[in-house]
């Protein structure tokens, strides 16, 4: 049976509260390890107590805060903002200011893989909002978690929206010592180069399935340097979007590559598991 890597879950998060062990089962059965990713430190903490649970086999946690939970927010998300179909998920986000002690506790835990989500999204301010000052906060934060990564020695889960040349000079500023993904990556191929000379890897998931305007950066990325993830509960893959996401679903994320880069499933998984395991130091 070919074993994925979903490198970028939320299964500690409050829309798996019924069933979250269930949904990770259900993905070990399949031959799926899961890294459940915290967004904040509540979401974060839980997402240590997964790999607990699980004795450690095959479910791994990162610790982070997202950009977006600096700010309390209610956003509104959408799979695919031309979808007007799909239910509008809501993501109320609480407002959280960074204590570097509080993460680099949990962040030791050997249970945690890397840190994340940590980034910079500047899609998500509204109006009235002093941009100038938001995005100092964002990047001081993102300085403190390189910082924390480097300490540690763990690789990096990076978020960015609209956002990526401000990201490019960070990173050139602070040199992460063990990189890691650039996740969900929505940039063009000349971007993804520019992360993949740095030594980052291109996290793939759903928005790949969704129409053939991805094709080009799955061709262009070399398998080496792909990591597949769902970032479930959100992006669904076809043909389950609009139902909630799951590890389990990252198949069809890999299905999609394989067909894209003309390699067989088996070796789309070879790959990606690989580089999911050499990036999370997990290789034995
Ligand atoms: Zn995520």
């Amino acid at each position: 049976m070919p074993q994925f890597f979903d490198t970028h879950a939320h299964v500690n998060f409050n829309a798996f509260r019924e069933d979250g062990e269930e949904v990770l089962r259900r993905a070990l059965d399949a031959g799926i390890s899961v890294v459940n990713v915290g967004s904040q430190l509540s979401t974060s903490r839980r997402a240590v107590e997964y790999v607990k649970k699980f004795d450690g086999r095959g479910i791994y946690a990162a610790v982070g805060l997202h950009p977006i939970q600096l700010n309390r927010r209610v956003i509104e998300h959408r799979d695919d903002e031309s979808d007007w179909e799909l239910p509008v998920q809501e993501i109320r986000t609480s407002g959280e200011s960074f204590e570097y002690g509080a993460y680099l506790e949990i962040a030791r835990d050997p249970g945690v893989v890397a840190i994340g989500e940590v980034g910079l999204d500047y899609h998500h301010f509204e109006e009235g909002d002093d941009i100038p000052a938001l995005k100092a906060e964002q990047k001081r934060v993102l300085r403190e978690f390189v910082r924390l990564a480097n300490e540690v020695g763990k690789p990096m889960l990076i978020h960015c929206w609209d956002a990526y040349d401000d990201l490019l000079v960070l990173l050139d500023e602070v040199s992460p010592e063990k990189h890691g993904v650039i996740h969900s990556f929505i940039g063009s191929h000349k971007t993804a180069q520019k992360f993949l000379e740095r030594g980052w890897n291109v996290g793939v998931n759903g928005i790949a399935t969704y129409s053939d305007s991805y094709d080009r950066l799955i061709r262009e990325v070399p398998l080496e340097r792909i990591v597949i993830e769902t970032d479930c509960p959100y992006l669904t893959p076809v043909p389950h979007k609009g139902e909630r996401n799951e590890p389990s679903f990252v198949r069809l994320v890999a299905e999609k590559v394989a067909s894209v880069k003309g390699l067989s499933l088996d070796e789309i998984a070879l790959a990606t598991t690989g580089n999911a395991r050499r990036m999370f130091g997990l290789v034995t």
